[in-house]
């Protein structure tokens, strides 16, 4: 029984950082002309209406969406570019999901599937997120109503040359993180160029530690960008936001470093928020 629904938490401070390290690691991909699959394991249900009583329930795009915008001078990375773009278009106080940001960059030639297993979340997904297709946005592709992580590894290898997987749990069970590890583990022998973005919730529990270890293990190279949104805190809480990303782009930890640090370092400086940015390889 699935009790999660992300219109709850659209537009957080982990909902900016994943978005635009995905819209990153989309853009330097699509810099080639061989076409790719897009995968995404765990889509939502497409598009957030902030004005919605669960957005309102605990407000956390207030310390994502609202820092972004209140300091969009100063973010002007071609992915924060093409961000605010799409904001602009799609309808107003609402934010687009993991699904729409991908089908606001694939061309003609990609392909793309989204799982969702959430009965609800899947047939607004299916309904184009709650959005028309109309520009920026292409169709979503393939819309499943099923486990991502199963259904990835038995969509492998595909058709097209390259691949490209996000990998988004809510993590609602402890076990979510040994299964993202098994299906990396599994979709990497079936596709070793596979480029996959994890994300992981920075907790006090640390609860990711785990799946970190088993990921340094592969042979494939791994960055982790860890972005902290507030003082970690006594008890128990989230805190951050991880990105794993598998055989990343070369150019992938520049351009996160340049997408990140002016946004850390204005809300250090003119919101006195504690934030910090880092980036390694695993
Ligand atoms: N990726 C979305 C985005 O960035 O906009 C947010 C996804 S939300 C964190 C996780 C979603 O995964 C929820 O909608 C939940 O219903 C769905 N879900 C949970 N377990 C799943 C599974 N095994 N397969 C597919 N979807 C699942």
């Amino acid at each position: 029984m699935l009790s999660y629904q992300h219109g709850y938490h659209a537009g957080n401070a982990a909902d900016i950082h994943k978005h635009i390290t995905l819209i990153l690691t989309t853009q330097y991909m699509l810099k080639k002309p061989a076409p790719i699959h897009f995968f995404d394991t765990h889509a939502g249900k497409g598009l957030y209406d902030l004005s919605h009583e669960q957005a309102l329930k605990k407000q956390e795009f207030k310390e994502g969406l609202a820092r972004a915008l209140a300091h969009r001078a100063c973010l002007t990375s071609d992915a924060w570019q093409h961000f605010f773009h799409v904001l602009e278009v799609c309808p107003p106080n609402h934010y687009p999901g993991s699904p729409l940001w991908v089908s606001s960059l694939k061309r003609k030639t990609d392909r793309h599937t989204v799982f969702e297993l959430h009965p609800g979340e899947h047939s607004v997904l299916a309904s184009q997120g709650g959005l028309e297709a109309q520009q920026p946005f292409a169709d979503l592709g393939r819309v499943v109503y099923g486990d991502g992580l199963a259904g990835l590894v038995r969509a492998l290898p595909p058709k097209t040359p390259r691949l490209f997987v996000l990998i988004d749990p809510a993590y609602e069970r402890l076990e979510e993180y040994d299964d993202v590890a098994d299906t990396v583990v599994a979709a990497l022998a079936k596709c070793r160029h596979a480029v996959i973005l994890i994300w992981y919730p920075l907790l006090t529990a640390a609860k990711h530690t785990e799946l970190l270890k088993r990921m340094a293990l592969l042979e494939q190279p791994v960055l982790q960008s860890e972005w902290q949104y507030k003082e970690k805190p006594e008890g128990w809480g989230m805190y951050g936001s991880g990105m794993l990303i598998i055989n990343p782009p070369w150019v992938l930890e520049e351009q996160l470093q340049e997408s990140f640090a002016p946004f850390a370092e204005q809300l250090r400086n003119v919101d006195n928020a504690a934030i910090g940015h880092t980036l390694k390889r695993l």
